[in-house]
C-alpha cells in the first residue's frame, strides 16, 4: 500500500479512536503530485479500507475510487490554494475545540504559555453552511497565518506539511482548549503579567517583537 494511503487510514483511525470525530463527522486529505487523496462521503473513520479513499484532480473531479469524495472536498480544495506550503488537511469536531467555536469563540488566552507559544491564537472562520462554498469564504483571512482555525458554529480545521504535522496540531489544540474551559469551571484563568505574555508571544511567532 502506497504510504499517502496508509498515512489516511491509520490517521483517520487515531482521531476516531481519540473521540475527535463522530461516525458521520471529519475528513482527512493528503495532496499528491497532481491532486488529492481525501477520505470518502458518509463513511465512519474508524473503519476505513485502502479501497474507499478517493483521487481527485485539483477542481475535486474523481481520478480514482468507487466512491464520491467527502461532503467537505471545496474546504480542502481551498486550503491547499491558499497555502502552497501544506501537503496534509483534517477536518474534525473535537469536542473541545468545537465547543469554542459552537460558542463563537477563539482560542486565546493570557494565562497558557503552551498555547500562546505554539499558536498566538485561533481564530473563529466566519460561518458558512457546511458542504458549501460558503464554508470556505473566510478561510483565506485567516489559514495565510495560522495552521488551526476554528469554523463558527462547526469544527477545526488543522493542516500540515503532512498529515502527522496536521494532526499533532489538532491534538495540541484540543487539548489545549480543554484546559482552557475547565479552567473556567474554577473560577477562570489567573492572567500572567503583560511583559510575560509578550515574552511569549515574541518566543513562539516569528517577527513578533514586544514593545
Ligand atoms: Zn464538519
Amino acid at each position: 500500500m502506497k504510504q499517502n494511503y496508509r498515512d489516511i487510514l491509520d490517521l483517520s483511525k487515531i482521531i476516531y479512536d481519540k473521540g475527535m470525530v463522530n461516525a458521520f463527522e471529519g475528513n482527512l486529505s493528503v495532496r499528491t503530485g497532481e491532486g488529492l487523496l481525501i477520505t470518502p462521503s458518509q463513511t465512519c473513520k474508524g473503519f476505513l479500507k485502502e479501497d474507499m479513499l478517493v483521487e481527485t484532480d485539483m477542481q475535486g473531479k474523481v481520478t480514482k475510487g468507487n466512491r464520491k469524495p467527502s461532503s467537505e472536498i471545496l474546504l480542502h480544495l481551498e486550503a491547499y490554494s491558499i497555502r502552497k506550503d501544506i501537503h496534509a488537511v483534517i477536518h474534525a469536531h473535537s469536542p473541545y475545540a468545537t465547543a469554542f467555536a459552537v460558542a463563537n469563540k477563539p482560542i486565546e488566552t493570557k494565562a497558557y504559555p503552551e498555547m500562546i507559544v505554539l499558536f498566538g491564537e485561533i481564530p473563529l472562520v466566519k460561518y458558512g453552511t457546511p458542504s458549501t462554498p460558503d464554508i470556505c469564504a473566510d478561510l483565506k483571512n485567516h489559514l495565510h497565518d495560522h495552521d488551526v482555525v476554528l469554523l463558527a458554529n462547526h469544527g477545526i480545521v488543522a493542516i500540515g506539511k503532512d498529515l502527522y504535522d496536521a494532526f499533532f496540531k489538532l491534538e495540541s489544540a484540543e487539548s489545549i482548549a480543554k484546559v482552557l474551559l475547565l479552567s473556567h469551571m474554577l473560577g477562570g484563568e489567573f492572567e500572567l503579567p503583560p511583559d510575560e505574555v509578550c515574552k511569549l508571544h515574541e518566543m513562539g511567532k516569528k517577527g513578533f517583537h514586544c514593545p
